[in-house]
This record gives C-alpha cells, structure tokens and sequence, in this order.
C-alpha cells in the first residue's frame, strides 16, 4: 500500500484540521501554571511523515522503506520553517490580555494554557510558550497597557532569536488600536499577530479555537515576515493599521474598508495578496524604549451647529493634541472650525479626521489657511488610531509640518 503523499508546504501553509474536528468541550479545561512550555505532540503522532514511517516500517520491505523514507526525506526538506532550528517546530509566543476569547462558561476565563489544551492542533505546528501580559476587557485597556505590551514585544524579540513569531489576544473592541500601536512601535520584522473573538468558548460555534490556530499559522508563516501587526480573524488577514471593528455582532467584522484585506488563512494554505506601503515596525521611527506615559490627546466628534467649545474645554485642560472626527472629507462647523484654527495658531496640533469609513481628508477640504498654522489632516484614519499616532508623533516632535508628514508617512 502507497503511503498518502505528505505536503511538502510549511506548517503555516499546512491545512486547517480545526475544519474537521469534533467540537470543543469546554468543561476538559483546567485553569494551568503560567509560563510552561507547551511541546508538540511526539513525533510519532506529527503530520509531518513520521507517522507514515512508522506504519511502513512494519508493512513493508527494506528497499521498499528506503526509497519512500527518501521520498519523505525531500518533501520534509521544503518545509524550511518546520525544520528551523535542526529540525524543531518554529517557536511562537502567545500573550495573553484577555478579552472575549479568554471567555468562558459561567464567567470562567481561560488562560494561555487553556488555549493550548482546546486547540491542540496548534501543538503540532508550533512550540508554543504562553505568558499573561492582563486579563481585561478591551474596553478597559490603556496607552499604559499599549506602552508595556510593546515594550515587552520588543524584549521578547530582542532576547529570543529564536522565535519565529509572536501572537497577541485580545478582546475585539478595541483591538485595532492595540494592533496599530504595535505595528509602530515593535521595532522587528517578525509577525506580530493579534487575534480575538466574537463568540466565547461558551457559545455554540466560538470562533476562538479556530482564530488561535490560524494566528500561529501566520505568525509562522514565511510570508508574514516584514508585513507589520497583522490581525487575523475570520480566516482574513488584515494590516493592524487599515483594519476595523465594523460589526458588533458578527464574525466578519474586522475589516480593512479602504485598502481590502492583505491575505487569507484558508484551509489549505496562508496566502498574501498584497500588503500595507505605510511604514511600520523594523521600519518605524517611534520608540518607546524609554516612554512611560503618552501625551494626553482626547478626541471630539464634531456636529452640527457645534460652537466649537468642546474643543476649547480640552486645551483648558491641557490636552498635548486633539483629534477631531469632522465630515467626511474633513471640513468641521463654523464653531470648530473657528476653534481649531485658534488652538493651532496658539500650537495645539489639532488633527481632523473623517466620520465616513471610507475615503480621506483630502488637501481640497483642508480647514485653515496654507502657509498659517492648521490642523492637520488624519488622513484616512479612524479618529482612535488617528489619537495612536498623534500620541506618538507628539512624543518627538511639535512641529505642525513635521506631524503632517507623519500622517502621510504611518
Ligand atoms: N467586550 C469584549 C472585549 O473587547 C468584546 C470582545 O472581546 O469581542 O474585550
């Protein structure tokens, strides 16, 4: 009997069995110590051949057993990452923050340890180790937490050459914005992936499992290298810096309005179509090494009829920038308009951005007069990650012309 030919692609383009596995059962869990290292399952059980050698080793002849083991030999040979590091499965790093996906029946929370029991899958592809960075809600975290994830990111990269990848959960409300400030401030080529879920491990179809392992898939794959933070959700792979919660409810929710989605986790392969031109990461300017706080930026929907005291209201209380969500193409009221024009002259950078998802501030509707002081155009950026990057941009510079580069550049 022929063994089945194994492909020869690396694990990150391997199949996806979470497609075919009997579903997850939840009350198998246990709450496990931090920071153990998970192993992949023993050789003989990996989906890399040795198995097949296992069984043809009993059913067949000698010559036999040789000419296929060489076969076996050659297509384990064009899988580079799963024999990096003489032969040991690719290293990745989950950290853990919390989130819908650490979300249980009864209010159990599951912990690193417990995605790697409910998705053992990933055990095969990865040697995984786990850390917990927090446990909250994501509407609960802080630039705090945006400056010690990223500066423990960039520790783990400087400190492990040995991992290929890390991966990040997250709950999904304010995910995007955790993303882009990694996209900016890991100061590395190695993916940076960032998961989370819609449904918890409690719900009928939780689509945890299935996030987790194809986040490993592309935190290993060869062609996430030098993309920036990906976010991987749904089987699609975004750029942390164009993607969005556009959905509350529904599992295709992270989306990438104006750019479109960089790849997809398929079955059967990770592919990339395309990929982000803005700078990020290895490429970044911004570092973060020696920051404990971000400057105070608070953010302001404009509206009609506004009289553009709001915006006074936060310099009076020492806001280092605002950033205004104008109208779509970045116009504002009279009131505001009026308003941020003073606060720029005066050297408050106000950065306005676009109510509408899709499109940009455009030079044509630019508030204020060329040559004087003016806000600044976000661009296409959502108002949250237009706050992210005036933050950082605040922490080297006050130059108004300076901070609009750095809106076309990031
Ligand atoms: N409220 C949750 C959070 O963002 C939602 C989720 O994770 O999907 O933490």
């Amino acid at each position: 009997m022929r063994p089945e030919r194994r492909s020869g692609l690396s694990p990150g383009h391997r199949g996806n069995p979470l497609r075919r596995s009997t579903p997850f059962d939840p009350s198998s869990l246990a709450h496990q110590r931090r920071g153990k290292l998970y192993l992949p399952e023993p050789p003989h059980r990996r989906p890399d051949g040795q198995e097949a050698f296992d069984d043809m080793h009993q059913t067949m002849s000698y010559g036999v057993f040789v000419i296929v083991a060489s076969m076996a030999m050659r297509t384990l040979a064009a899988a580079p990452a799963l024999l990096a590091q003489g032969g040991a499965l690719p290293k990745v790093v989950i950290v853990t923050t919390g989130g819908t996906i650490a979300g249980g029946p009864a209010g159990a929370r599951y912990t690193g340890e417990d995605f790697l029991r409910a998705v053992p899958q990933i055990g095969k592809i990865a040697q995984v180790s786990v850390e917990e960075f927090t446990r909250v809600g994501s509407s609960k975290i802080t630039p705090t937490h945006w400056l010690g994830l990223a500066k423990r990111i960039n520790q783990i990269f400087r400190e492990r050459p040995d991992v290929t990848g890390v991966l990040v959960t997250h709950g999904t409300d304010s995910l995007e914005e955790t993303a882009y400030f990694l996209n900016l401030t890991v100061r590395d080529r190695r993916p940076v992936v960032v998961v989370g879920a819609m449904r918890d491990w409690s719900k009928i179809a939780p689509d945890g499992p299935v996030n987790l392992y194809n986040g490993v898939r592309v935190a290993i794959s060869p062609d996430a290298v030098g993309k920036g933070a990906l976010v991987v959700l749904n089987d699609e792979i975004n750029s942390a810096r164009d993607v969005r919660k556009t959905d509350a409810l529904r599992l295709h929710t992270f989306r990438a309005l104006n750019q479109g989605m960089l790849g997809v986790a398929d079955e059967d392969r990770v592919i990339f179509y395309r990929q982000s031109l803005n700078r990020h990461t290895a490429d970044s300017e911004f570092d973060v090494s020696r920051i404990d706080s971000l400057p105070h930026v608070p953010m302001v929907a404009d509206y009609t009829g506004s009289d553009g005291q709001v915006l006074l209201n936060e310099a009076a209380r020492g806001a280092q920038g605002i950033v205004v969500m104008g109208f779509p193409s970045g116009l504002l009221s009279d009131g505001s308009s009026g308003t941020a024009v003073e606060l720029a002259s005066r050297g408050v950078p106000v950065v306005i951005t676009s109510r509408a998802p899709l499109g940009r501030v455009s030079d044509s509707y630019r508030v204020g007069q060329p040559g004087a002081p003016r806000p600044i155009a976000g661009r296409d950026l959502s108002l949250q990650k237009a706050r992210i990057l005036l933050m950082l941009a605040l922490t080297r510079t006050r130059d108004f012309q300076e901070i609009q580069r750095i809106f076309d550049t990031y």
